[in-house]
């Protein structure tokens, strides 16, 4: 899917997900446990206006546990209940009908107060684009469905699909868009490959990339490329430049006059760490001075 949002595309994204919102109990709100904040909609909370929301955290196989850990610890300050699961493999998966349900249980207790029977509990999942809505779906439902993004007519020929007995999914899912006015953000989202190379430079992406391991994740990028030196100061341009050289040369990157093939090393760095060969790798952590909005 090729990623561009222009205010229009934006609105009428907004205005789809809010006609779904009317059908449904709970959004699930997927987020990419390797970047919490950079795959997070800046809007959600505006868009979800208020409807109950679990926060899953996806492709948590490929990120730095610990850290999921305390994005959870976060996520609970900030009033939300929160899973980690891995789509690809079904980790965890059935956590989400079961917290579902725990979050609208006062709900739920109320129809059976007053004699109704309560039918099962109807989710929406959200997120920007490749966070791997389908891939969760899919393994909701527990078989292959063909999920297509939003079609015209929005509420209209949607189906429910059902999670077990106490679930059920509509099977298009909400879709947001990152925050791309911030540039970093638009590095990390490069970096996990969920914005195509075509739109950033691949090079760029990969400093970015090294700057970031180099500050963060040093002991496995050094044991991946068998580097002697870490950068003596990230911030400084040559010391970057000279690390991908190194890893170049480690790879058989080289053009003649034993010059450094940098697109090509580039190539190498990116695909080692979104297959997680560098080891499970999150490049945001929750920092004691980030605002806690508590509900
Ligand atoms: P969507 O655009 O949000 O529907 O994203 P997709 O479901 O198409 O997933 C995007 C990519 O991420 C695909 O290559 C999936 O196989 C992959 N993916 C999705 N969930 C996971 C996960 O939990 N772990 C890993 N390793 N890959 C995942």
């Amino acid at each position: 899917m090729s990623i561009q949002w222009f205010p229009g595309h934006m609105t009428r994204a907004k205005r789809q997900i809010q006609d779904k919102l009317k059908l449904i109990d709970i959004a699930i709100e997927l987020l990419d446990a390797r970047v919490p904040l950079s795959s997070r909609n800046p809007m959600v909370d505006e868009i979800l206006h208020g409807k109950p929301r679990l926060i899953v955290l996806n492709k948590s196989d490929l990120a730095d546990p610990k850290t999921t850990e305390k994005w959870m610890t976060y996520f609970a300050h900030e009033g939300h209940e929160c899973v980690s699961v891995d789509s690809s493999t079904g980790t965890k998966v059935g956590e989400i009908p079961i917290k579902a349900r725990e979050i609208l249980q006062d709900k739920i207790n109320r129809q059976i107060s007053k004699g109704i029977n309560p039918r099962a509990v109807r989710g929406l999942i959200v997120g920007i684009p490749n966070v791997g809505k389908s891939t969760l779906i899919n393994k909701l439902a527990g078989r292959s469905i063909a999920i297509t993004g939003d079609r015209p007519g929005v509420t209209k020929g949607q189906q429910w699909i059902k999670v077990g007995t106490q679930m059920e999914l509509l099977d298009t899912p909400g879709i947001l868009w990152p925050k791309f006015e911030d540039q970093l953000v638009g590095f990390r989202l490069a970096m996990t490959g969920a914005i195509r190379e075509q739109i950033l430079n691949i090079d760029e992406i990969a400093y970015f990339a090294i700057k970031e391991l180099a500050d963060r994740y040093w002991p496995a990028l050094q044991e991946r490329y068998d580097l002697e030196t870490p950068p003596s100061d990230i911030e400084d341009n040559q010391e970057i430049v000279r690390i991908m050289e190194d890893i170049g040369r480690r790879r058989g990157c080289l053009i003649g006059g034993g010059r450094v093939d940098l697109e090509k090393a580039s190539g190498i760095i990116l695909r080692d760490l979104r297959a997680g060969k560098l080891g499970r790798i999150t490049l945001e952590a929750p920092y004691d001075n980030m605002p806690v909005r508590k509900k």
